[in-house]
Parts: C-alpha cells; sequence; structure tokens
C-alpha cells in the first residue's frame, strides 16, 4: 500500500473510533491468526455486582459486609469496587442502621462507616489482606486462602463451586484463620461479544481467551461467548508469556485487552488492541485503541487492513 493509502485507512479507522499507532501495526492486522481476548473489562462489562453474599461462621450479616468492605477500601480492583457498593448498600438501606440519606449522602459517606484497616496489601492476581482490630483479615480467591494455610470446608468448597459453574467470581473471606463467608460476583458479557467471535471464527481466526480469574468460572464464560482455547488463573505477567507461546510457529497474534496487568500483553503481541475505557498503560502498550469499547471493532481493524492491502496484490 502507499504511503496515502495508509493514511486514507488510519482516517477511515479513526472516523470510526479506531485510532491505528503507525503503518506497520495496520499492516500486521490483516494477518492475524489468532486473537488473544481478555476476559475481565473486555470481553465482559468489566461492572462487577455481588449478586450473593453467604456468612459461615454465624457472624451477623452486617458486620461481615462490613469487614469485607473495610479490607477492600484501599484496593483499586474492579471487585473491591463491587464490594464496597454492596456492603454500602447494606449497610446504609438494608442493615439495622437505616439512614434516610439519598444515594448521594451515601457516596459521600464513602468511608465513615468503616472500620481502620492497617498493613493493607493487594496481591496480584490472589486478593487482599490487612489487620483489622487486631485481626488478620483475608479477602479474595482459594489460593489465597489455601497459602495462608486456611482450612476450606466441603460446605464452603461446593458453594463456591456452584457460583463458578454459574459463570460467577467466588469471594473467600478469612478472619484470623476462619473462612468466614463468601461473596459471589457476576459481570456480564458484553452484548456483542458472541457475534464477533463467530465472526472471527468465519474469518479463519482462532479466538482465545486468557485471565486471572480461575479456571471453572472462565470455562463457563468461554462457553458462553463460544470460545474453545482457555487460559485461566494465568498470573499477569503470564499474559505476555500465553501471547508468545501463540507466535512460536511465527503466527500473527493480536491481544484486546483494558488492564494494567494486560499491557505486557499488549506489548509482547503483533498487534495489541486496548479498549478505550481501560487505563492509560493498556492504552500506550497497544497499537490500536478501541474507542467505542465496542469488540466489533476487532473486526474493523482487521477489516481495515485487510482492505487497504490488498489493493497492491
Ligand atoms: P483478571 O485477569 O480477570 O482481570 P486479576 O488478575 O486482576 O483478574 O485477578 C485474578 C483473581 O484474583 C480474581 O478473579 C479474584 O479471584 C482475585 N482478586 C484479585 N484482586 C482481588 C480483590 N481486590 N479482592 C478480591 N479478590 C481479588
Ligand atoms: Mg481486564
Amino acid at each position: 500500500a502507499t504511503p496515502t493509502a495508509v493514511m486514507v485507512a488510519t482516517g477511515v479507522g479513526a472516523n470510526n473510533g479506531v485510532l491505528i499507532k503507525g503503518g506497520e501495526s495496520l499492516e500486521r492486522a490483516q494477518m492475524v491468526k489468532y486473537v488473544i481476548f481478555d476476559k475481565t473489562g473486555t470481553l465482559t462489562q468489566g461492572k462487577a455486582t455481588v449478586t450473593v453474599a453467604k456468612v459461615f461462621a454465624g457472624m451477623d450479616r452486617g458486620e461481615f459486609l462490613k469487614l469485607v468492605a473495610s479490607a477492600e477500601a484501599s484496593s483499586e480492583h474492579p471487585l473491591a469496587k463491587a464490594i464496597l457498593q454492596y456492603a454500602r448498600h447494606f449497610h446504609f438501606f438494608d442493615g439495622s442502621s437505616l439512614t434516610n440519606g439519598s444515594q448521594n449522602d451515601v457516596n459521600e459517606l464513602k468511608s465513615g462507616w468503616l472500620y481502620d484497616a492497617s498493613d493493607f496489601s493487594a496481591i496480584p492476581g490472589r486478593g487482599v489482606q490487612c489487620v483489622i482490630d487486631g485481626q488478620r483479615v483475608l479477602v479474595g480467591n482459594r489460593k489465597l486462602l489455601e497459602e495462608s494455610g486456611i482450612n476450606i470446608s466441603t460446605e464452603v468448597e461446593s458453594f463456591v463451586v456452584e457460583l463458578e459453574e454459574s459463570a460467577k467470581t467466588g469471594i473467600l473471606v478469612a478472619c484470623d484463620g476462619i473462612l468466614i463467608g463468601v461473596l459471589g460476583v457476576a459481570d456480564s458479557l458484553k452484548r456483542e461479544a458472541f457475534v464477533v467471535i463467530e465472526g472471527l471464527q468465519k474469518m479463519g481466526i482462532t479466538p482465545v481467551m486468557v485471565t486471572g480469574d480461575n479456571w471453572r468460572t472462565a470455562r463457563a464464560v468461554a462457553k458462553e461467548v463460544g470460545i474453545r482455547d482457555v487460559r485461566a488463573e494465568v498470573m499477569p505477567a503470564g499474559k505476555a508469556d500465553v501471547v508468545r507461546s501463540f507466535q512460536k510457529d511465527g503466527s500473527i497474534v493480536a491481544m484486546v485487552g483494558d488492564g494494567i496487568n494486560d499491557s505486557p500483553a499488549l506489548a509482547a503481541a503483533d498487534v495489541g488492541m486496548a479498549i478505550g475505557a481501560g487505563t492509560d498503560i493498556a492504552i500506550e502498550a497497544a497499537n490500536y485503541v478501541l474507542m467505542r469499547d465496542n469488540l466489533e471493532d476487532v473486526i474493523t481493524a482487521i477489516d481495515l487492513s485487510k482492505k487497504t492491502f490488498s489493493r497492491i496484490r
């Protein structure tokens, strides 16, 4: 393609909310063999909601939610936001300390109702831990609890499995070495996800899903969206390794992601596509930015490349 053709294509892309950084990535997109999708915030809306909270240790429900929210208050993770929102709503509208405040008041009262947490740390791919009132509180996945030597009873395990099989993420909560409850968090698929996956397959492109979430939830989500190749429980650094493993035989690989933990993979891919609504770090690492936050633009980008570069043949 001539420089003019590349310039025209870049302009057409921009008009459709597809920002293309450079002619090389525009050229590579036509040869893509695999498109690797991050799960949370890329295939799903990234708006997690708590759908169920189960308390096991005979603790008061409001007390349980307040404790979990206090532990998550310093976390930036979408799961943490979902938990805080749910606990806050319970505290102000459903719990015993009911106030007659509006939703706005509730937002203003962000942290005043929480316990002070000290020694907070976020463990990537695991969850959070902190100390509240002299007790060590852990909120996260199985691995986090197992690594701290906390026993997960068969009752708790089967509850978590049930959540995961219905595509939800189970978040376990332990206090002072004892498992006290489980939260179920749901995150819906983007409405166009299924059609886009089907479209890629028709183009002879293999879609893949990669996530830090657990295998069971990952498989359930992949099944819903029609993706057969899934990589789950991948640590943030591991996503780039997944990209490289698909490049081994010389295949051209695209990665689509939104999070900080996707940026090494976006950089490693031949074609990195960041969701415009995603984090700045992901946007910087990518060759393409999909401004409309619509997965159909993955196909738009590949089509644009094909049209631009077929003219010279
Ligand atoms: P993803 O690749 O889906 O964006 P992450 O690598 O961010 O996932 O997290 C992987 C898993 O670690 C989550 O599914 C969750 O089980 C656990 N986790 C991470 N951060 C938190 C948190 N702040 N609270 C609870 N669980 C968390
Ligand atoms: Mg993500």
